[in-house]
């Protein structure tokens, strides 16, 4: 079987890209490596360095493919709420391209890339795939307006797909080509900037004031490797018409503070940070309730916020 992974020289799509390869798939990758790197493409495999946005090239990464992983986007929640019509067109227009192309090559398995910002600020926490989605940013409305595109293209011309609601990826897996990391700058994602926080230039808590236990954020993490064994089973699952939605987390909750506590404990250092206002487009608490991914797709991550800081932090060697 081939798959195409969109986005698959960026962090979670090389990831997979990785892990898919040692289980025997064969890959096509389409990147355009805005966010990626061209590096992390492995020997033997189809690379189309190339635009969700250009027809012809995502009909050429397509062909001869038999499903789709679908990663390629943009995913930052602060640049979302300065540029919304970027957002808008490269993750939505870029979507409906991918669909109507598969389409046309008689490609009906999606496993798509969603995530927990289509929810919002949750009502009821943990949060269910069927709870409300008010999305508090731009990045969250484009990943539930996808959803939704998926769902009619599934009800119209009976695609058999499966999006993702990732809550908060950490951690790295190390392929023999070295480690697929998080390699973003600036770098945005609290982990790794937790573990690069120096006195001279602490990480900044972004919000003291939230309504939770210390005041700070609370966020579900979840180990790449974990999230992309659910990929698979999510790939495996798919057959018949329609479209399942799926919660990838680790049902409980961190905070940032407990974070930076975790990141300490593993460091053996006092992490330095400094107390900073809100981040924009930030809900106050994320966590997931994975129930339905264990039940329907037989997964269960098994690794903790230790090993996400501990290989979090060899990946920066
Ligand atoms: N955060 C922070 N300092 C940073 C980066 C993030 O305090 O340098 C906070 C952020 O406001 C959020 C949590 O950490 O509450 C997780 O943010 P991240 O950007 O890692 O993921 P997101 O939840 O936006 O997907």
């Amino acid at each position: 079987m081939r798959v195409l992974v969109t986005g698959g020289t960026g962090y979670i799509g090389s990831t997979a890209v990785e892990i898919l390869l040692t289980q025997g798939f064969e890959i096509s990758i389409l990147d355009d490596c805005s966010m990626g790197h061209a590096d992390t493409v492995p020997a033997g495999v189809r690379f189309v360095n190339g635009s969700l946005l250009n027809v012809s090239e995502v009909a050429d990464a397509l062909t001869g493919c038999d499903a789709v992983m679908h990663f390629a986007g943009k995913s930052l929640v602060g640049e979302s709420v300065e540029k919304p019509d970027l957002y808008h067109s490269v993750n939505v227009d870029g979507t409906r391209i991918l669909l109507d192309q598969m389409r046309e090559q008689l490609i009906t398995k999606i496993v798509f890339s969603s995530s927990a910002a289509t929810y919002g600020e949750p009502k009821v926490v943990p949060i269910l795939e069927t709870s409300e989605t008010i999305p508090t940013n731009p990045y969250g409305a484009t990943k539930l307006a996808i959803d939704h595109m998926i769902t009619a293209e599934a009800a119209a011309h009976g695609i058999s797909a499966a999006s993702l609601r990732y809550f908060n990826v950490a951690g790295a897996l190390k392929a023999k080509r070295g480690w697929l990391a998080e390699r973003h700058n600036p770098e945005t994602h609290l982990i790794p900037n937790v573990l690069r926080s120096t006195t001279d230039n602490p990480v900044k808590i972004f919000g003291t004031d939230w309504p939770t236990h210390d005041g700070t954020c609370i966020r579900d993490y979840v180990h790449v490797i974990d999230l992309i064994d659910a990929h698979l089973k999510a790939l495996q699952s798919l057959g018949k018409p329609g479209h399942e939605i799926y919660n990838l987390g680790s049902g409980s909750g961190y905070s940032v503070r407990e974070v930076v506590a975790a990141a300490s404990a593993a460091t053996g250092q006092q992490i330095p940070f400094i107390d900073s206002p809100r981040r924009a487009g930030d809900p106050a608490v994320l966590i997931a309730d994975i129930s339905k991914a264990k039940s329907k797709l037989a997964w269960e991550p098994s690794r903790d916020m230790n090993t996400m800081v501990s290989d979090t932090l060899k990946s920066m060697a």
